[in-house]
């Protein structure tokens, strides 16, 4: 595989990020638009149902939801048990600075796919949004997606978000 974040491997993908900071609106936005993706950014979890549930309903439905735990209106939690009680079955993940035991599972149990701890890190975000974004379409839910909570040494792919 060639090195994620120098090419265009997330072009096309469509993502949906909920996300209440504006910093990390900011940075992981540019993160994902260099590498070809398109990004919406919902405020809240109530923005974000709407905007998956309309998007789905249309011709350019969302790839990967990123979403936020900790948001005002609903927060992450509740917007994945929402969209997913809706029959919303697309990847939905978890990115977020509840980082203590049982925190990923929360995520799990409320119907998220995956976790990725705040602060994100470039290389490990891109590369399990390209592993979500490969079996787009294809209705293939049955395989294990990449490590996310291996540490990533590489000073350069690391990016810091603000923990909110
Ligand atoms: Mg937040």
């Amino acid at each position: 595989m060639t090195n994620p974040t120098e090419n265009f491997a997330l072009s096309g993908c469509r993502i949906l990020f909920a996300e209440d900071g504006p910093d990390n609106q900011r940075l992981v936005s540019f993160i994902l638009r260099r590498v070809g993706a398109e990004v919406v950014i919902a405020e809240n979890g109530q923005l974000a149902f709407d905007e998956a549930i309309k998007a789905r309903d249309s011709a350019k439905p969302i790839d990967i939801i990123l979403m936020d735990i900790q948001m005002p209106v609903l927060d992450g939690y509740e917007a994945t048990r929402k969209l997913r009680a809706a029959g919303y079955d697309r990847p939905i993940v978890a990115v977020t600075a509840k980082t203590m035991p049982g925190d990923r599972e929360k995520c799990i149990d409320a119907g998220c796919d995956a976790y990725l701890p705040k602060p994100v890190q470039q290389r490990p975000l891109i590369e399990l949004i390209a592993w979500y974004y490969s079996f787009a379409g294809r209705g293939d839910n049955n395989q294990t997606a990449p490590n996310t909570l291996e540490k990533n040494n590489d000073d350069e792919t690391r990016a810091t978000t603000i923990k909110t």
